[in-house]
């Protein structure tokens, strides 16, 4: 039999996909790779699963203003079919509760990323969309009537094809960038795909040495190497970008929010070897409020050492390495510390300067940037300007987004969208979605 709709890969585009079309009464068949669906959802969020982030008054306007201008114009149609809230909804609907955290992450109650993907896994199966696990598409083939989709074990023959094989990060997931290859046979421009949400390593021991330490509130910058201003400090003009978030030191330089979502730039730079980080360990206080309350915090410490005073502001090993790094000697009486050594201290705690060695690459990246161009595809249906029948949604297309849960919101608007314009574009009322 010929299927209505083909969808490759049951990640979260294709899990949204797939119910959407065959509740809309197209017969759907999802093909994936791997021998469960959804393996990134499973592993998301340190495994709790960041669904999506939570939206404010304006709506939708947060999840618009984490995409850089180009993507969220491309997302504003999807978005409005199904937005953050309308995502939480669906997985409420499967008995999923969710709970907003402070930083606005969207996370299930349970936190088990296991319960959002059986959610809409339930979804799916309750849809009638048929799922055939083990089942990776080696070939991808068009004539007048379709696509023949091609598995090591059989072809599949449909009248729509989405493609939603995801990025290239974690190849070992089964995201091997599959998509892009399909999309260049179909005369598709595909953005070079780069990694992004990967963390910053460096070569500085010291760094590698604070393994382990979790800094709740750090700023990381980015800056092109500058003698000049590396004397004075840098300038803020002088950030190619930053963030403000928490900081994990590990055994190869930095992770956590702020380094993954920085680190697009790193990748994406052609001077990455003259690149460094500005650290800021307290970036709620300006430099100069800072340095003057160091000041007087020395000046009044009567016989303290220096090192009780930096270990009140900072954890016991960071301390130590800002002290070494800076020249002041831990033992120092803090009252006896010139205004230079103050100056310098302060520099350590509020603009340590790291150099990078580059990231970890597609390895360890949560995402892609770069994909099939949003310029060849229409953004109110998710289909392919060049080819009639071809659509493609989630991360496979040059969409990325910080962290934060904006990436799976990506996924599941495209997918939704596409599997909702498929079914439009076709005749439902006879086939309803009895196929297999
Ligand atoms: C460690 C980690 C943590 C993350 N945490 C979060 C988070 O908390 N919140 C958030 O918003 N985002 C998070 N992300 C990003 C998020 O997982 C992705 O952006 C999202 O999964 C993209 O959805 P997708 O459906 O486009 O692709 P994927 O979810 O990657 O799905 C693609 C599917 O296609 C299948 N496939 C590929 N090629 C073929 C083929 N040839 N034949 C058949 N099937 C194929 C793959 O096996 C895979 O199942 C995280 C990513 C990682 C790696």
């Amino acid at each position: 039999m010929t299927w209505d709709l083909i969808i490759v890969g049951a990640g979260a585009a294709g899990l949204m996909a797939a119910p959407r079309a065959a509740e809309l009464g197209c017969r759907t068949l999802l093909l994936e790779k791997n021998t469960k669906v959804g393996v990134k959802i499973l592993m998301s969020g340190g495994t709790r699963c960041n669904i999506t982030h939570a939206t404010n008054q304006q709506g939708i306007a947060d999840a618009f203003a984490a995409f850089d201008k180009k993507q969220a114009g491309f997302l504003r149609s999807s978005l409005a079919a199904l937005p953050p809230e309308k995502v939480i909804e669906l997985i409420e609907g499967e008995g999923v509760a969710t709970k907003v955290e402070d930083t606005g992450k969207i996370f299930p109650v349970s936190n088990r990323a296991i319960d959002v993907r059986d959610a809409l896994l339930r979804r799916a199966e309750k849809s009638g969309a048929e799922l055939a696990i083990g089942a990776a598409v080696t070939d991808i083939d068009k004539d007048d009537n379709g696509f023949t989709v091609k598995t090591a074990d059989q072809p599949f023959t449909a009248t729509k094809l989405l493609i939603t094989s995801g990025g290239q990060s974690y190849p070992g997931c089964g995201t091997t960038g599959d998509g892009y290859a399909w999309a260049r046979q179909f005369g598709h421009k595909v953005v070079n795909p780069v990694p992004a949400l990967t963390p910053i390593t460096t070569d500085e021991q010291w760094v590698k040495d604070l393994q382990g330490i979790t800094l709740p509130d750090a700023m990381l910058a980015i800056v092109r190497n500058d003698p000049q201003q590396e004397a004075n400090g840098y300038s803020p003009k002088k950030y190619l970008t930053s963030r403000r978030s928490s900081v994990l030191f590990t055994h190869f330089g930095f992770s956590g929010p702020a380094a993954l979502d920085i680190s697009r730039t790193v990748t994406l730079s052609n001077y990455r070897s003259s690149l460094k980080l500005v650290c800021d360990f307290l970036p709620s206080t300006g430099f100069e409020d800072f340095r003057a309350q160091l000041t007087d915090d020395c000046r009044g410490a009567g016989r303290s050492n220096v090192s009780a005073i930096v270990q009140d502001l900072l954890p016991k090993r960071l301390a130590a390495a800002v002290l070494d790094g800076v020249g002041v000697p831990a033992a120092k009486k803090a009252a006896e510390l010139s205004r230079q050594e103050i100056r310098r201290l302060a520099r350590g705690i509020k603009a340590a300067i790291v150099p990078i060695s580059g990231t970890q690459g597609f390895q360890k990246a949560e995402v892609t940037a770069g994909g099939v161009s949003l310029k060849e595809v229409d953004s109110r249906t998710m289909q392919s300007r060049m080819i009639d029948g071809l659509y493609f949604a989630g991360e496979v297309l040059d969409i990325d987004g910080p962290i934060g849960g904006f990436n799976f919101q990506a996924a599941f608007s495209t997918g939704w969208l596409a599997g909702q314009s498929v079914a439009s574009s076709i005749d439902v009322t006879s086939a309803g979605n009895s196929g297999g």
